[in-house]
């Protein structure tokens, strides 16, 4: 006989993952497809993707997607928004389909443990998130965060960037993004470079790899800066494609200390880089409503 299933879908601008887990929460499917580009056959995938789970496993009980914060920017007229799809799932599976963001997504994997987390997430976009034992609490900072502008910006420092895709400058995600670090190394040596090279380079002490890993560090310690004083979080949770680097945790910290008093520096600790980190998260949170639903019939 079937079980009752939770989903979790994840949304980046590149994949869309899934992750699925029966009534115990234990794993059962992981799916991945790339990201369609036009809105009809992307919600064609997610309705698919969700059929599957459905199929094999059993009743849908609660569905979250996470998108990236990359979406919520995002001016493109191609794509449907994270409020359309999500209305659109709600109703073809006649089930609530909850939105989260994935520096929420993120912190479902340890929030319960920590009083105040500040879920930090740095992929093809940024995004913060605050929450206090286990429970989001919405903040402007943490909303217009991603698109404020980098605090200290000098361009003999941090380069001169194009105009954001919110028609700001000098965004913080322009400097903090996967996309946002690769154009600073290009910059210096008009040469391409993924990310994880880059920062595999730091290892080996590669002096172009070294210094724009050094500049990115303290572009997102001045980032955090006026966060963490105002929001005083006592754990800060790293995730994403940027947080590949094992040092991470340490050097921030290092950074953050030349711009706010020391008593204030939270614990730094970050997700590990797996791809469906995100979409497990949004499980998280599906599991978390189904049976906060149960509960309350109970
Ligand atoms: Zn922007």
């Amino acid at each position: 006989m079937q079980g009752a299933i939770h989903l979790g879908i994840s949304l980046d601008s590149q994949s869309i993952y899934t992750y699925t887990s029966d009534a115990a929460g234990h794993e059962r499917l992981r799916a991945q497809e790339p990201l369609s580009s036009n809105s009809a056959s992307l919600l064609d995938t997610l309705k698919r993707l969700v059929n599957k789970s459905r199929i094999q496993f059993g009743e849908l009980k609660a569905l979250t997607l996470s998108c990236s914060e990359y979406f919520t920017a995002s001016n493109s007229l191609h794509q449907p928004s994270p409020e359309q799809l999500a209305n659109a799932l709600s109703q073809t599976f006649t089930i609530e389909c909850q939105l989260v963001s994935h520096s929420q997504a993120a912190a479902m994997h340890v929030s319960a443990h920590h009083q105040r987390l500040l879920s930090v997430s740095l992929g093809d976009s940024c995004g913060l998130a605050l929450f206090e034992n286990g429970k989001l609490r919405p903040s402007r900072l943490c909303e217009t965060w991603a698109h404020s502008e980098l605090p200290g910006f000098d361009w003999l420092v941090d380069g001169l960037t194009p105009v954001c895709r919110c028609s700001s400058e000098h965004c913080i995600e322009q400097f903090l993004s996967v996309g946002g670090i690769e154009r600073q190394y290009h910059q210096i040596v008009l040469q391409d470079k993924p990310l994880a090279v880059i920062f595999a380079g730091v290892a080996n002490a590669v002096p172009t790899d070294t210094r724009v890993y050094r500049t990115f560090i303290d572009q997102l310690a001045r980032s955090l800066a006026k966060p963490i004083t105002e929001l005083m979080p006592e754990t800060l949770l790293l995730s994403g494609d940027v947080v590949c680097h094992g040092r991470i945790n340490d050097d921030l910290l290092v950074a953050l200390s030349r711009y706010i008093d020391v008593s204030l520096l939270p614990d730094s600790i970050t997700l590990s880089s797996d791809a469906f980190a995100f979409a497990q998260g949004a499980a998280l949170f599906s599991e978390k409503n189904h049976n906060n639903r149960f509960l309350s019939i109970r």
